[in-house]
């Protein structure tokens, strides 16, 4: 093992050559598909929502599913990720004008 090798060592598993630079995921503890998932760090968006990227690439065919933002359990492509954060925004913004007294 090379010391890059060994530096890309995380508890729980390996980063992998492959791995988008914001994947956290520990590779080489689960077998099949759900090793071939790369996942972001968690953002917590609301009380018991989590958002985070996550990607998979197939090491056999080298096919590319992603990357989307899951948002609990809802795929969102990152364009509606984009789209969906700019909507709560406006939203909010809406919400700072006058009240009426
Ligand atoms: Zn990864």
């Amino acid at each position: 093992m090379t010391d890059t090798e060994r530096a890309r060592e995380r508890p729980g598993g390996r980063v992998r050559r492959s791995c988008p630079h914001w994947c956290v995921s520990g590779h080489g503890v689960h077998r099949g598909e759900e090793d071939w998932l790369h996942q972001g760090e968690p953002l917590m968006v609301a009380r018991g929502v989590v958002a985070r990227l996550c990607m998979s690439v197939n090491p056999d065919t080298g096919a590319v599913d992603g990357p989307y933002v899951l948002v609990g359990t809802t795929e969102h492509t990152l364009s509606e990720a984009e789209a969906l954060g700019a909507a709560l925004v406006a939203l909010a913004r809406t919400g700072t004008g006058p009240t009426p007294p």
